[in-house]
């Protein structure tokens, strides 16, 4: 303790002579612990054990400098507290999806995903390539949160129904389980969308509560047992074709960071980013053998005419939003410059090579 405690004194010493107005940040002995508050339950298959992995990564990628302890939603705050845990320096950093804090920052959500919208491979292209980072960082600006990617559930299953969808007539009164843009999409069908965290999906549809729910995709449903509470599981997920999910860090406790520990935060997120989306990939398609052929499950494609109305309705929904919200139009503007481009490209790319493989 005694050495401990003389290297730190020295450090700190060492700073103060350098420059008299030098900032807080940590030197080379410093020790710092961080929380990290996240929307999932603990340890939940890729979404928690992917904020583990940034915690740990972080962690250990600074050689234990920025100690990072994970709390699952509700342990430190609820999840849709998350966001505000981590402006008002309750914990250091968060982990979980923009479209959460619609109610907060309605323009937030297109930092997570738009219906009918770019897929998780297009939308890290425009966060990292097509000037999408810049637009977010701007929009948690006045929260004092500085944004970073950090998970891609990729395309999502359309969810889990106690009702048979048939025809567009079957979306009217559907109580569901639908976050974001794609819950005022089923609204404007005629629809009642309710926000709830995972946690508390099973119990809603077993109860009747709701009619049904969106989750992630094969390995997460399962995971939740959604299979034993709903009918029908049916896909595409139109309302999230590829959701980033992101990492919240607060601006003061990122700016006492010295140069090297930024890089290393900025850089685990990154990582984590891209390893959360592969292993989606790879675990869906087994749970979805799983489902299908273990559990029986039902497994149904929507009807096209239901998936037009859905389409026109999520361009309705979203060019609403960007004419009666400014900040909206300027990132709606660029997401949707960048989207026309990519489909463009990926016609004669992605596209046709899934058609002919
Ligand atoms: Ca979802």
């Amino acid at each position: 303790m005694k050495r401990r405690d003389f290297i730190k004194k020295a450090g700190i010493g060492s700073i103060a002579a350098g420059s008299i107005s030098a900032p807080a940040i940590v030197n080379a002995n410093t020790k710092l612990k961080w929380k990290m508050v996240t929307t999932w339950p603990k340890n939940f298959p890729v979404l928690g054990t992917g904020a583990n992995q940034l915690a740990t990564a972080i962690t250990d990628m600074t050689d234990g400098r920025v100690k990072v302890k994970v709390y699952g939603a509700g342990e430190l705050v609820p999840a849709f507290e998350v966001f505000d845990a981590v402006s008002r320096g309750t914990a250091q950093i968060g982990h979980g999806a923009a479209y959460y804090w619609k109610g907060k920052i309605e323009e937030a959500q297109f930092f997570s995903t738009v219906p009918f919208g770019m897929n998780s491979q297009e939308m890290t292209a425009w966060l990292y390539h097509g000037g999408g980072m810049p637009l977010w960082e701007e929009t948690y600006e006045p929260f004092g949160v500085l944004p970073a990617a950090a998970g891609n559930t990729t395309v999502q299953m359309a969810g889990w129904f106690n009702k048979e969808i048939n025809s567009v007539k079957d979306l009217n009164g559907l109580k569901m389980r639908i976050p974001g843009l794609g819950g005022e999409v089923l609204k404007r069908a005629g629809g009642t969308p309710v926000n709830l965290p995972g946690g508390e999906l099973f119990t809603s549809l077993k109860t009747g509560a709701i009619d049904a729910t969106e989750w992630v995709g094969p390995y997460n449903d399962l995971a939740f047992g959604l299979h034993k509470a709903a009918k029908y599981y049916y896909y595409p997920g139109w309302h999230e074709p590829g959701t980033t999910l992101e990492a919240l860090i607060n601006k003061k406790a990122f700016a006492g960071l010295s140069k090297d520990l930024q890089v290393i935060v900025r850089n685990a997120c990154k990582m984590v980013n891209q390893d959360m989306s592969t292993e989606f990939t790879a675990k869906n398609n087994a749970a979805l053998d799983t489902l299908i052929n273990k559990h029986k499950v039902d497994v149904r494609q929507l009807p096209d005419d239901v998936l037009a109305k859905l389409q026109a309705l999520s361009e309705e929904v979203v060019s609403e939003l960007a004419d009666k919200n400014p900040a909206a139009k300027k990132i709606y503007s660029s997401y949707d410059k960048f989207r026309k481009q990519v489909m463009a490209w990926h016609e004669i790319s992605e596209k046709i090579y899934f058609n002919v493989r």
